[in-house]
């Protein structure tokens, strides 16, 4: 599968399951947009470190997707955009009667508006170049619900619902919106809760992830950053081109249940 003169452009990409989709379309050849809220040295060099490795143009663009101008800006700046995948998240979790009010308007913002705006702003741009894949990566809490994450579940929720319209509204166009739902995914930011769990819970590293973290998962494995990347591979290639609207889980069984 060859997206050889292709623009991607990734939200939320200078680390997780973004960098990881980003390596992955970049492997098929696209040219790449890396995105977060920051400006460091580091993340123009991670662009420079995948533009060397896979032999792409690779530009790391600064935008914060928690603001809507910020969001739409971020697409013009690309220029072209034949794949967008929406992936920026965040997570809190706490009862309901005491979420913090700026954490659920921060989660509703970054998780699920950044995703109208963006999509908002590509869109004319696919339908007039006559090819667009639109990406969501939503979660198993967009298809289920746990406790303590309100913000989180309605925002992923909402990313599924916003997937299903923008596939109709897009349905006589050759272009298609999907959203990969995963389950439990070992990135960085799953990984540091890991020590600190297993003292609280007592219990081993092994036993905290088994028991604690992947409960809901019933393959007990993670999902990878590269079967992600591979599933978005696979919505961009023309066996999908009648795959739209689908909230499409990776998450070892748990959805099933
Ligand atoms: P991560 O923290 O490694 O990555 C999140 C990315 O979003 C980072 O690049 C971060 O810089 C970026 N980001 C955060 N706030 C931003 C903002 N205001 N503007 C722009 N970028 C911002 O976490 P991850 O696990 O890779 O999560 C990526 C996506 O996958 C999220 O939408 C998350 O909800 C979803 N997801 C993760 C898991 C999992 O188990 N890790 C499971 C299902 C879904």
């Amino acid at each position: 599968m060859s997206l050889n003169g292709k623009t991607a452009v990734v939200t939320g990409s200078n680390s997780g399951i973004g960098l990881g989709v980003a390596r992955s379309l970049a492997g098929a050849g696209a040219n790449i947009v890396l995105n977060s809220f920051t400006d460091r040295d580091e993340d123009h060099a991670l662009a420079k470190q995948l533009a060397e490795e896979f032999g792409v143009g690779v530009r790391y663009i600064q935008a914060d997707m928690s603001k809507g101008d910020q969001c739409r800006a971020l697409i013009e700046k690309a220029g072209q955009v034949d794949i967008l995948v929406n992936n920026a998240g965040i997570q809190h979790v706490a009862p309901i009667d005491e979420f913090p009010v700026d954490k659920w308007d921060a989660i509703i913002a970054i998780n699920m508006s950044s995703a109208f705006h963006t999509t908002a702003a590509a869109l004319p741009g696919m339908r007039k170049s006559g090819w667009g894949r639109i990406i969501n990566v939503a979660s198993a809490h967009g298809l289920r619900a746990s406790p303590y994450k309100s913000a989180y579940v309605t925002a992923k929720h909402g990313v599924v619902g916003m997937t299903k319209t923008v596939a109709l509204e897009t349905a006589k166009d050759p272009i298609t919106c999907n959203a990969i739902c995963p389950g439990y995914v070992l990135t960085p930011l799953v990984e540091a809760q890991i020590p600190d769990t297993a003292k609280e819970y007592k219990m081993s590293e092994d036993e905290v992830v088994e028991k604690v973290i992947l409960a809901k998962q019933p393959s007990k494995q993670f999902v990878t950053v590269e079967q992600i990347g591979d599933m978005a591979i696979f919505l961009c290639s023309p066996a999908a081109d009648q795959l739209t609207g689908q909230p499409i889980a990776m998450d070892g069984g748990w959805t099933a249940a």
